[in-house]
């Protein structure tokens, strides 16, 4: 059987990726992953995986970072375009090589986990680094939305970033000034918000993050609210009420999340919007 080049594969489709609006393409070794918790292990998605191809974009523009209309953010905030770039790339890779090539669902899982760690795997594939806001940071770009198409052929990893994006300079001095960085003003974890730490030697050595006060956050109107308001439109006697809480503007802005959009849609970006890393990208005239 004919020797393929996977240096040139590997190039080749890294490039279409990029073409089709990813800002960030690489590869991840899979085998990284294999220590995470059962049902988080990418041979568990598919058997004989031998790549992670890692895609982040999709990042909302810059004239909607400045919209004074928090709808706007709440809107674009969807990992979709990536999921669908991600398929695309798995269906040329079935097609063309005859690999397996499955693009990891961005949705949930039972009890509403993720199918793959993609943060882990970003981290990997050198697709940015860990941070202190939590989401992977490109060094450019800041905060992309990520996709990982998982394939049985054996492509050359990138392998991980050496330098962190996270804490950027402006954060070392604030740290050193104030004791905080801009993440951790807007959301602080001791004063209502979910974003603590540290930095000594600039880096961060501890991270505090209340994960269920964010998750309420950036999923305010999806599927646990609807739920919730089901349940209590279910349960109010009162025909009136009932019609107020089905008609209101909570159970309404549910209903139109949940049906824009089948995977994760952001609702709070307030760290994002905060973080220096990829701000060059947000500042236009
Ligand atoms: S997404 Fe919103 S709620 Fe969550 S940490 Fe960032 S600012 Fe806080
Ligand atoms: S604001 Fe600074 S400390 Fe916070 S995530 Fe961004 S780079 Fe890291």
């Amino acid at each position: 059987m004919e020797e393929l080049d996977w240096v040139s594969i590997k190039s080749g489709l890294l490039d279409m990726a990029r073409k089709r609006g990813a800002e960030v393409a690489r590869i991840g070794d899979p085998a990284l992953l294999e220590d995470a918790e059962p049902g988080l292990r990418p041979s568990e998605l598919l058997t004989n995986v031998k790549s992670m191809i890692v895609l982040g974009g999709a990042a909302p523009r810059a004239a909607e970072w400045q919209s004074t209309r928090v709808e706007v953010m709440e809107t674009v905030g969807t990992a979709d375009r990536m999921t669908a770039l991600g398929s695309a790339v798995a269906r040329h890779i079935e097609e063309t090589y005859g690999y397996y090539a499955m693009n990891v669902p961005t949705s949930t899982d039972q009890d509403d986990k993720a199918f793959l760690d993609f943060k882990a795997a970003a981290i990997a594939a050198g697709a940015g680094t860990a941070s202190l806001a939590g989401p992977v940071l490109d060094p450019d770009h800041g905060f992309l939305y990520l996709t990982v198409i998982l394939t049985t052929m054996p492509l050359p990893a990138d392998g991980p970033l050496e330098e962190p994006a996270c804490p950027a300079p402006q954060c070392i001095d604030m740290w050193e000034e104030q004791g905080t960085t801009p993440c951790m003003a807007v959301c602080p974890i001791d004063d209502g918000g979910c974003l603590g730490g540290e930095i000594d030697q600039g880096l961060v050595i501890k991270r505090r993050y209340d994960a269920e006060r964010c998750r309420d956050r950036v999923y305010h109107y999806w599927t646990p609210g609807y739920q919730a308001a089901l349940e209590r439109a279910l349960d109010e006697p009162d025909s009136r009420k009932r019609k107020m809480i089905l008609y209101g503007s909570f159970f309404t802005r549910t209903m139109w999340s949940i049906t824009y959009s089948g995977v994760s849609q952001g609702q709070c970006f307030e760290c994002v919007r905060a973080c220096p890393v990829g701000s060059k990208q947000r500042a236009l005239q």
